[in-house]
C-alpha cells in the first residue's frame, strides 16, 4: 500500500498553487490541488488528506472559513492545517490560530521552510494520531477485560459478597448472590451483612470473621452458614470467606455455595439407610412369614428367662412344637394354604402365652415357646395340653379342612441347668423323641440321665488320661487246689491308684466304662499287664498262671483273638495255659455262639477260660451248655450266705454237681472262713479264692506269699482230706 502522505494545497492563485505543489514534490508526497474554499472542502470530503496548506485570502471563502469549518467537522477537525499568508500581522496570526491552524507560513517562503513545517506537523500528527491510537487501543482492551471479569463474576455459579471488613458494609455483591437470596442489589449494596443470615448465625459468622482479622490476612476460613431467603425459607451453604484488596477500603470476600439440595438429599439418604437399618435388624430378629421371633431373638429371650428363673426360683419351660405331617401337607394343599396354616399356627400358639412368654419360629414348621413362671409339673402338663388342643382345632380354608397335630419336646430350666442353645437343642431332642413315640405327644428331656450320660463320659476321659500316666495297676488274688494244696494261680484285680482319691477298686470306676471302647483299651491293657506280670515272676522261678477278668463287649470285639495273638507274640517266654480269661456270666452274652468262637480259638492259643460269678445270670444253664468254658466260678455271694441260707446252699451244691456232671473244674470264690471250706469240701468242691486265703495284693508281695503257703490252719485242714 502506498504509504505517502497525502497533502492538500489550497490557494485561489494558481501560479502561487503550482509553487507550493512543485515544492512539495520534492518530497514523496501526494499534492492534491484546489483553487477555492469550496473546493477544498468538498475534496477533503471525498479524501481526507494529511495536511492541508491553506491560504489565507480567497475571494468567496476566506481560509479561516474553511478551517473553521473543518474543525467543526468530527471527521476533519483533527487534520492539520498550516495558513500561508501574505498577512504578517500578529492579529492575523491570532485569527489564524483561533481559527485551528496550527502554523502559519508568511509570503514570501522559502520552500525549505515550508518544507521543514509540512514535514514536522506530519509526524507531530502521526505522532498524536499513533497516541491516540494506542489510548483508544487501551481502552478497548479495558473495556473487554472488564467484560470478561464481570462475566466471571456475575455468571459464577458461586454467590460472591464482598463487604468492608471492618463496618461490614457490603460493597459488592453478583448476580448468583442476589438469585440465591433473592434480594435484588439495591438492598444489597450498603446493607450491614448482617442481614441475610438466619437468627443465630450473625454470631457464627461474626466469629469466622473475627478469625479471619485475628489469623492472618491471607487465612482464608470456611463453614456452614444458614441464611435467610427473602421469602423466609432458609438457605444452607458452605462459605469461604477471604481478605482481599478491594480498591477503596480493607474487605473480606465471601463466597457461598447453595447446600440446601445437597443437604435435602442427605437428610433423605440418612433416613432411607435408617429405615433400611430398622428393617435388616428385623429380620434379623424376626421372622418374616409370622412375624413372631426367630431363632437369634429366642435364643437372647431364653437367656433372659434363665437369669429371670434364677431371681425368682420359677421353672423355665422350653417347650419345642413341630408340626406332625407338615411336610405331607405343604405337598398335597400347595405352599400358600401352608403358608396360611403356618401363620395360623402362629396365631394359635400365640394365645396360649402368658404375659412374659415367648413364641419363636425356629424352622419351617418348627416353634418354641418359652413359658416363664412354671411352678409345677401339673401346671406345665395343663399348659401343654392347653397347646395341644389349640393346635388340634381344624383350619378351614377355601379349599381345605386340616386338622393338625404337634409333637412337642419340653426341657425344663433349672432341672436342666444347661446354657440357652443346649435348652433348645434338649427340646429339640425330646421333640424327636415325642416323634418316635407316636406324635401328637409332649415328652419331658430327661435331665439327669443326660447328666448321668456327661459325667459317665468326663469320667472315661480322665481314666484314658490315667491309663497314659500309668496310674492303672493289678492286684492278685492266690487261687488254691486243697486237695493239691497247690497254689493254681492268680486272678488278676484292676485298682486304680487315683492320684487324689487313692487306690481304687474297680467297682469306683469300671461301670461308667462298660459300654464304652475304653472297656477294650483298658482289658488289652490288663492282659498285656498280665502276661508281663507272668515273664517277670517266670524270671524269678515262680511259675503262676494269671486269670484275667474281660468284658463281654471286648471279647466279642472281631479282632479280639488277633489282638490276644499279637500281644501273646509279644511275649514269647510265656507258657502254655499261664493265661486265663474270665468272663462274667452275667454280662451280657448275647450272641452265645460267638462268644463260644472265642473260647474255642483261646483254647487253640493256649488260653483257658472261667464263667465268672456262676449262677448269678438268668441263663446260667444255657450258658453251661452252649459254652465250653473249663471253669465254673461259684459266685461268692451264694458262698457267704450258704451257710444260713438254704437256697444259696441248694445253688451251691447245685453247680458243683453241674460242673462235675459237664466235666469243669469249679472254683469257689469268696471263700473267707474254714467253715466255708469245710462246707465245700464236703459238697465236693475244693479249689477256693477268697480273703480266708488270701487278699488281693500287689504283684511284689505275692513271691513272699507263695512261699508261706499253706499257712498252717490250712495246712491242718488239708491234712484231714
Ligand atoms: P470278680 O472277678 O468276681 O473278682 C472277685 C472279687 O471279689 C474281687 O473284687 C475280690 O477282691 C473280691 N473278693 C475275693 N475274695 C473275697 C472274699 O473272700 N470276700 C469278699 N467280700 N470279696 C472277695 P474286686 O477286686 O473289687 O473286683 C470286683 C470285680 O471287678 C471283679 O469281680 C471283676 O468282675 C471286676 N474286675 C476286676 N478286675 C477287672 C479287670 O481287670 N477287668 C474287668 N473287666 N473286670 C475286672
Ligand atoms: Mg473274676
Ligand atoms: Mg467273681
Amino acid at each position: 500500500m502506498d504509504d505517502r502522505a497525502d497533502i492538500l494545497v489550497v490557494d485561489d492563485n494558481p501560479i502561487n498553487l503550482q509553487v507550493l505543489s512543485d515544492i512539495l514534490r520534492r518530497e514523496p508526497f501526494r499534492v492534491h490541488a484546489a483553487l477555492s474554499g469550496e473546493v477544498a472542502l468538498r475534496a477533503v470530503a471525498k479524501r481526507r488528506p494529511d495536511l492541508i496548506l491553506l491560504d489565507v485570502k480567497m475571494p468567496e471563502m476566506s481560509g479561516f472559513d474553511v478551517c473553521r469549518q473543518l474543525k467543526s467537522d468530527e471527521a476533519t477537525r483533527d487534520i492539520p492545517v498550516i495558513f500561508i499568508s501574505a498577512m504578517n500581522d500578529i492579529e492575523d496570526k491570532v485569527m489564524a490560530f483561533g481559527a485551528g491552524g496550527i502554523d502559519y507560513v508568511t509570503k514570501p517562503f522559502q520552500a525549505e521552510e515550508v518544507l521543514v513545517r509540512v514535514r514536522t506537523h506530519l509526524e507531530l500528527n502521526g505522532i498524536k494520531r499513533d497516541l491516540e491510537r494506542r489510548v483508544a487501543e487501551r481502552t478497548r482492551a479495558l473495556e473487554e477485560s472488564e467484560a470478561r471479569y464481570r462475566v466471571l463474576f456475575e455468571d459464577s455459579p458461586l454467590a460472591v459478597i464482598v463487604y468492608d471488613a471492618d463496618t461490614w458494609k457490603i460493597v459488592e455483591v453478583n448476580g448468583a448472590c442476589t438469585r440465591m437470596l433473592g434480594y435484588p442489589r439495591q438492598r444489597w449494596v450498603g446493607s450491614s451483612l448482617g442481614f441475610m443470615f438466619e437468627r443465630g448465625q450473625r454470631d457464627a459468622m461474626r466469629a469466622l470473621s473475627r478469625n479471619l482479622t485475628e489469623h492472618s490476612e491471607e487465612a482464608v476460613l470456611t463453614g456452614h452458614l444458614r441464611l435467610s431467603h427473602a421469602d423466609g425459607c432458609l438457605v444452607e451453604t458452605e462459605g469461604i470467606v477471604q481478605c482481599v484488596a478491594y480498591p477503596g477500603c480493607r474487605a473480606h470476600i465471601l463466597m457461598l455455595q447453595d447446600i440446601t439440595e445437597r443437604r435435602k438429599i442427605e437428610e433423605q439418604l440418612r433416613l432411607e439407610a435408617r429405615e433400611h437399618r430398622q428393617k435388616l435388624e428385623f429380620s434379623l430378629h424376626y421372622d418374616a412369614l409370622t412375624g413372631l421371633p426367630n431363632r437369634m431373638l429366642l435364643t437372647e429371650r431364653i437367656r433372659q428367662g434363665v437369669s429371670q428363673a434364677k431371681q425368682t426360683g420359677c421353672w423355665m419351660a422350653v417347650c419345642y412344637i413341630d408340626l406332625d405331617g407338615f411336610a405331607t401337607l405343604n405337598e398335597a394343599h400347595g405352599q400358600e394354604i401352608s403358608d396360611h396354616l403356618l401363620i395360623n399356627t402362629a396365631e394359635c400358639l400365640r394365645s396360649c402365652l402368658r404375659g412374659g412368654d415367648t413364641l419363636a419360629r425356629v424352622g419351617g414348621d418348627e416353634f418354641v415357646l418359652l413359658v416363664l413362671g412354671i411352678n409345677s409339673h401339673m401346671e406345665l402338663t395343663a399348659f401343654l395340653e392347653n397347646v395341644s388342643a389349640r393346635l388340634s382345632e381344624p383350619f378351614v380354608s377355601d379349599t381345605a379342612v386340616i386338622t393338625l397335630s404337634a409333637s412337642i419336646g419340653v426341657t425344663i430350666f433349672p432341672q436342666d441347668s444347661a446354657d440357652a442353645d443346649t435348652l433348645l437343642r434338649h427340646a429339640d431332642q425330646s421333640m424327636m423323641r415325642a416323634k418316635q413315640l407316636g406324635k401328637g405327644r409332649h415328652e419331658l428331656f430327661d435331665a439327669e440321665g443326660e447328666r448321668r450320660v456327661r459325667a459317665q463320659y468326663e469320667s472315661i476321659e480322665l481314666m484314658r488320661a490315667a491309663l497314659s500316666r500309668r496310674e492303672f495297676v493289678l492286684y492278685y488274688q492266690p487261687k488254691v487246689d486243697l486237695e493239691t494244696r497247690a497254689i493254681t494261680g492268680v486272678e488278676a484285680l484292676i485298682r486304680w491308684s487315683h492320684p487324689e482319691r487313692g487306690l481304687l477298686p474297680p467297682g469306683a470306676f469300671l461301670p461308667a466304662i462298660e459300654e464304652d471302647a475304653f472297656a477294650v483299651d483298658l482289658g488289652d491293657w490288663v492282659i498285656g499287664e498280665a502276661l508281663a506280670q507272668i515273664t517277670r515272676w517266670h524270671a524269678l522261678g515262680l511259675e503262676l498262671g494269671i486269670s484275667v477278668n474281660i468284658a463281654a463287649q471286648h471279647l466279642l470285639q472281631g479282632d479280639f483273638i488277633e489282638r490276644l495273638q499279637a500281644l501273646l507274640a509279644a511275649h514269647p517266654e510265656v507258657p502254655r495255659g499261664s493265661l486265663e480269661i474270665e468272663v462274667l456270666e452275667s454280662s451280657r452274652l448275647d450272641n452265645i455262639e460267638n462268644v463260644e468262637r472265642v473260647i474255642v480259638a483261646c483254647r487253640a492259643l493256649g488260653v483257658g477260660f472261667s464263667l465268672d460269678d456262676f449262677g448269678t445270670g438268668y441263663s446260667s444253664l444255657t450258658y453251661l451248655r452252649a459254652l465250653s468254658a473249663d471253669t465254673l466260678k461259684i459266685d461268692q455271694s451264694f458262698i457267704r450266705n450258704m451257710m444260713e441260707d438254704k437256697g444259696d446252699l441248694a445253688i451251691v451244691s447245685g453247680v458243683i454237681g453241674l460242673a462235675s456232671a459237664f466235666d469243669r473244674r469249679v472254683v469257689a470264690e469268696g471263700v473267707e472262713t474254714l467253715e466255708h471250706a469245710r462246707l465245700l469240701l464236703s459238697l465236693g468242691c475244693h479249689q477256693f479264692q477268697g480273703y480266708g486265703i488270701a487278699r488281693p495284693m500287689p504283684a511284689e508281695d505275692v513271691p513272699g506269699w507263695v512261699a508261706r503257703w499253706p499257712d498252717p490252719s490250712w495246712a491242718t485242714l488239708a491234712e484231714g482230706l
